[in-house]
C-alpha cells in the first residue's frame, strides 16, 4: 500500500467524540499509523469543538489545516484552564498567553516550549511535505535554517513527514543549546501557538500582535504561506 498525504476527508466526523475509541471506524486506504493519526485528530476536534474545526476543513488549504492539527495533537496541548501552565513558558511569554486566555476563554494553544529536537523536526517536517521550500522561506536566521533547507534540498526522496522529521532532527541534534534557541524561539519557551479560529478572529489577532509588540516580541499570522498564529517574545 502507497502511503499518500493525510487529507481533511480522512478525519472522522466529530459525531465520535461521544463513543469509545474502539467503537470509531476504521480508517481505511492510508498508509500505516494512519488509524492513530485520524485518532489523534479527533482527540483535537473533540477538544477543540466542532465549530473552529469544521471552519477550518472548509478552508481552501484543507490539507495544511490537516497537518497543522496533527502538529497539535503531537505537542499534546488541552483546551484546559491551567493549559498556559503546561506551556512551560519564559515569563514574557506567560504573561501575554494569559492575558490571551483570559481575554478570550476559548483560544487553544497547540505548541509552547519545544525541549527536544525530534518535536521541532517533526512540526518542521509537516510543513515541508506542504511546501519544500517552508525552511527558506520561514525562519531569518539563515546559517542554520540554510543547514536544514540544505538537507531537504539534498534529500529530493525523503518526501514522507518522518523521513523529513529524521533528517532534520539529525542535523539539529549537531547543534548547542544557544544555536538551537537561535532557530526557534520555541526551544527557549519563548514561543508559543494559538489554534487560528474563525469566531474573535480579528479581535484575537490585533490583540497578539500589540501585547506582542508591547512587549518587544512579535505576532505572525502566516509562516511560510501555511495559516499559523504563533507569538513569540524574547526575554
Ligand atoms: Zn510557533
Amino acid at each position: 500500500m502507497t502511503r499518500r498525504q493525510f487529507h481533511a476527508e480522512d478525519v472522522p466526523t466529530s459525531s465520535d467524540c461521544a463513543s469509545p475509541r474502539t467503537s470509531r471506524p476504521p480508517v481505511q486506504e492510508l498508509g500505516p499509523g494512519s488509524a492513530s493519526i485520524a485518532a489523534s485528530i479527533l482527540d483535537v476536534q473533540c477538544l477543540a469543538g466542532n465549530r473552529a474545526v469544521s471552519s477550518l476543513y472548509a478552508a481552501r488549504e484543507a490539507d495544511n489545516q490537516a497537518a497543522w492539527l496533527l502538529e497539535a495533537a503531537e505537542n499534546g496541548f488541552e483546551a484546559t484552564p491551567g493549559g498556559v501552565d503546561s506551556l512551560d513558558l519564559r515569563p514574557k511569554a506567560k504573561a501575554i498567553a494569559s492575558e490571551l486566555r483570559q481575554t478570550y476563554p476559548a483560544i487553544v494553544f497547540t505548541s509552547g516550549k519545544r525541549s527536544e529536537v525530534e518535536g521541532q523536526a517533526r512540526a518542521m517536517a509537516g510543513n515541508v511535505v506542504s511546501n519544500r521550500a517552508w525552511i527558506a522561506e520561514t525562519y531569518s536566521d539563515k546559517s542554520l535554517s540554510g543547514q536544514l533547507q540544505d538537507w531537504v534540498d539534498k534529500n529530493p526522496t525523503a518526501t514522507t513527514k518522518n523521513a523529513i522529521a529524521v533528517g532534520l532532527a539529525g542535523v539539529m541534534a549537531t547543534w548547542s543549546e544557544e544555536q538551537k534557541g537561535k532557530l526557534s524561539a520555541h526551544f527557549t519557551g519563548e514561543a508559543f501557538d494559538i489554534q487560528p479560529q474563525t469566531e474573535d478572529a480579528d479581535a484575537i489577532k490585533s490583540r497578539a500582535a500589540s501585547l506582542a509588540t508591547a512587549a518587544g516580541g512579535k505576532f505572525l499570522e502566516k509562516e511560510g504561506g501555511l495559516v499559523r498564529w504563533h507569538l513569540q517574545v524574547r526575554e
